[in-house]
């Protein structure tokens, strides 16, 4: 009898002994898993809330403005980011989560850059867009700050710094540009068709280009 009680509590003691490295094992799996997920968002947040370190000062732009014109036009926020590549925050700004129809416009001369049909949350708190509007009107530049290589992206007629572009966007394309709102004017529109005919519009527009 006395055998058959020591082999019980034996057999209780490696049964809790079993269970409980089961489940510091299944614990530590889920705080990886966790930690994967948390530091995929934290590269790719820094990446994006990092300011660009280019100076365009020395560029030709077909609009150009005088820096007390751009301060004059601009709100400081806008002037911070747009002329001298600052980055706004995250989940602080208009834009991030806005979901109305419309384009996106350049906030220093009003190029429409960005659809809300190519918008899309990203999670990082800045607005995303899968493509730009039209290529030849969002330039880019390679941008090798803060110990990263990025691809910095501006406005091509005056040169308004906007985001950056990563290549961890939806398919197809796979592209995400990460844009300040404070670098766009939200124009809203009441229909898919307005919204064409409004950016169609744009181009026939004459532009006060300065070369
Ligand atoms: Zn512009």
């Amino acid at each position: 009898m006395k055998r058959f009680v020591f082999l019980s509590f034996l057999a209780i003691f490696i049964l809790m002994v079993y269970v409980q490295a089961d489940s510091n094992s299944s614990n530590s799996q889920s705080n990886e898993n966790e930690a994967v997920k948390i530091s995929d968002l934290q590269s790719c947040v820094s990446a994006c809330g990092l300011p660009s370190d280019l100076d365009f000062s020395d560029r030709a732009f077909p609009i150009e403005r005088s820096d007390e014109e751009w301060r004059s036009l601009l709100s400081e926020i806008s002037y911070q980011v747009a002329r001298k590549h600052k980055t706004e925050p995250p989940f602080q700004n208009p834009y991030f989560d806005n979901k109305d129809l419309g384009y996106y416009a350049c906030v220093g001369c009003e190029a429409p850059l960005f659809s809300s049909l190519d918008k899309y949350d990203s999670g990082t708190g800045w607005p995303s867009f899968s493509l730009a509007i039209d290529d030849r009107l969002v330039a880019q530049q390679v941008d090798n700050s803060f110990g990263m290589r990025r691809i910095e992206v501006h406005c091509a007629l005056c040169g308004s710094h906007q985001g950056h572009l990563f290549p961890d966007g939806p398919k197809p394309n796979f592209t995400r540009f990460c844009i300040n709102s404070a670098s766009l004017k939200f124009i809203p529109s009441v229909s898919k068709a307005k919204l064409r005919s409004a950016i169609l519009d744009w181009y026939k527009t004459e532009k006060n280009l300065t070369r």
